[in-house]
C-alpha cells in the first residue's frame, strides 16, 4: 500500500511550507531577539475588547450562533464602512470569518473552480498563492514594477495580456503586504472597468486599508464598484486592533448571495465564537482612536527605519506608501532565506527572507515595523552593525 504521504493529492502534498515560519522557528524562543519577522505589532489587544470578550462569555454568550456572524456585529461593520468610506455596504452583505485568512478562503471558495486561474500582482502574500492552489486554482502572479522614485507600481496591461479563457479573478492587496504599495483610486477604478468588460471577479484584500502614510485612509474598491459588481471585499480585526490571535474577519459579498455565504460560513467554521463577536463590536463602535495610536506608531517606526536602512551602502528601500512592512533588498544577495537566518543569528533581528513572497523576493527581507520607536532604533543600530561587518 502507498506511504500516507503518497497517497494525498498532489495539491496538498506539494504546498510549499511557509518560508517565515522556518526561520521564526528557529528563534521563537530566544528573548533577545527583536522579532519583526511576522505582521503584528508590539502593542496588546486594548482592554475595552478584552473586558467586551469577557463580559460576554460571563454572559452566557457561549453557543451557536448565526453563521454569518451576530446581526448586531454586520450593523457595526456597516457603520464603519459608512463612516471611514462614505460607502453604503447592507449589512446582509456581510459574512464574519475566522481572520482575513479566512474570508479569502471563503472568497475563493465561492468562486474558484479546479484549473481555474487567479491573477494578482507579486511579490505578494503567501497565503494568497496557497489558497488557490489548495482549491485547485492556478496562481498567475503579474510582477509589480519599481519606478525610478522608489514606488512599486503596476501596469495594467500586463494584467490584461495575463487574461485567458481560464481566468476566473484577479486578486489585489493594496495597501500590499510586502511591497507598501498602495493601488491609487484611477487605476481601481480602471481595474473595475477591465474586470467588467471580461466579467471576472475581483477579490480585494484590504486588511491594511487605515495603514497609509500618504492619504488619510487607502482606498476601497467599494469606492468604486457596486453592490451588483463582481467584488468580494476580505477584512480583518487582527491589524487594526492588535487583535491577531483572535481569528476574527470578515467578508462582504455582492447584493444577492447572503444564503451562499450562510452555507459558506456554515460549513467552514458555523460561526467564529459567539462571546469574540461582542469583542468585535466594541473594537468597531469605539475603536477608532487606537486605531490612530497605531498608525501614528506606525509612521514613527517607519522614518526611523527608513533613514537608518537607506543609509546602508548595497540596501535600497521601496519607502512604504501603506502596510506596515519595509521590503528591502540587498545587492548582490542570492539567497535571503540565508542571510535572514544569519541576521537571526548574529545580529538578533528576526526578520522575513524575501522568497517566502514568491520568486520576486529573492534578494530581499521584510521587515515588519509596527513596534514602538525606541525598539526601532535598536534594530536599525543592529542591523547597521551587521551590515558594516
Ligand atoms: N491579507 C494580508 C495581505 C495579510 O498580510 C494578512 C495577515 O498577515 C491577512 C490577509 C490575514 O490576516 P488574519 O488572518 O490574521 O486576519
Amino acid at each position: 500500500p502507498l506511504a500516507p504521504r503518497d497517497s494525498l493529492p498532489d495539491r496538498i502534498r506539494d504546498l510549499a511550507p511557509n518560508e517565515i515560519a522556518e526561520v521564526a522557528y528557529l528563534g521563537f524562543e530566544d528573548p533577545e531577539v527583536i522579532k519583526l519577522w511576522v505582521g503584528e505589532g508590539d502593542l496588546p489587544t486594548p482592554a475595552f475588547i478584552t473586558e467586551a470578550a469577557h463580559k460576554a462569555m460571563v454572559e452566557g454568550h457561549t453557543r451557536y450562533t448565526w453563521s454569518t456572524g451576530l446581526p448586531r456585529l454586520r450593523q457595526a461593520l456597516a457603520d464603519y464602512h459608512r463612516r471611514h468610506w462614505g460607502v453604503e455596504v447592507a449589512p446582509d452583505r456581510f459574512t464574519v470569518t475566522a481572520g482575513g485568512i479566512n474570508a479569502l478562503m471563503q472568497a475563493m471558495q465561492a468562486i474558484l473552480s479546479p484549473g481555474e486561474e487567479v491573477i494578482y500582482p507579486a511579490p505578494h502574500w503567501p497565503n494568497l498563492d496557497a489558497i488557490i492552489r489548495l482549491l485547485g486554482g492556478v496562481p498567475v502572479p503579474v510582477p509589480l514594477h519599481m519606478r525610478a522614485d522608489g514606488r512599486f507600481e503596476l501596469d495594467l496591461d500586463e494584467v490584461a495580456a495575463a487574461i485567458t479563457p481560464r481566468t476566473r479573478a484577479i486578486a489585489i492587496n493594496s495597501p500590499s503586504n510586502p511591497t507598501g504599495w498602495v493601488m491609487p483610486r484611477a487605476q481601481m477604478t480602471a481595474l473595475r472597468d477591465l474586470v467588467r468588460a471580461r466579467g471576472l471577479w475581483l477579490v480585494s484584500d484590504e486588511v491594511y486599508n487605515h495603514f497609509t502614510y500618504g492619504n488619510a485612509i487607502a482606498p476601497s474598491f467599494l469606492e468604486v464598484c457596486e453592490p451588483s459588481d463582481r467584488l468580494l471585499v476580505a477584512n480583518t480585526f487582527s491589524k487594526n486592533w492588535a487583535m491577531t490571535g483572535w481569528r476574527a474577519g470578515w467578508l462582504i459579498f455582492p447584493e444577492g448571495l447572503a444564503q451562499v455565504f450562510d452555507n459558506l460560513g456554515q460549513y467552514n467554521t458555523t460561526s467564529i465564537p459567539t462571546f469574540l463577536q461582542h469583542a468585535c463590536i466594541a473594537a468597531l463602535d469605539q475603536g477608532d482612536d487606537f486605531i490612530r495610536t497605531m498608525v501614528t506608531r506606525c509612521r514613527a517606526a517607519r522614518d526611523i527605519f527608513v533613514e537608518g536602512l537607506s543609509a546602508i551602502p548595497g540596501i535600497r528601500i521601496a519607502a512604504p506608501e501603506g502596510s506596515f512592512y519595509l521590503f528591502l533588498s540587498v545587492e548582490g544577495e542570492t539567497d535571503a532565506k540565508a542571510l535572514a537566518i544569519r541576521i537571526l543569528r548574529q545580529a538578533k533581528v528576526g526578520l522575513a527572507p524575501g522568497t517566502a513572497f514568491g520568486p520576486d523576493g529573492q534578494g530581499h527581507l521584510r521587515l515588519c515595523f509596527a513596534v514602538d520607536t525606541a525598539l526601532a532604533r535598536e534594530a536599525t543600530r543592529r542591523l547597521q552593525a551587521f551590515f558594516a561587518r
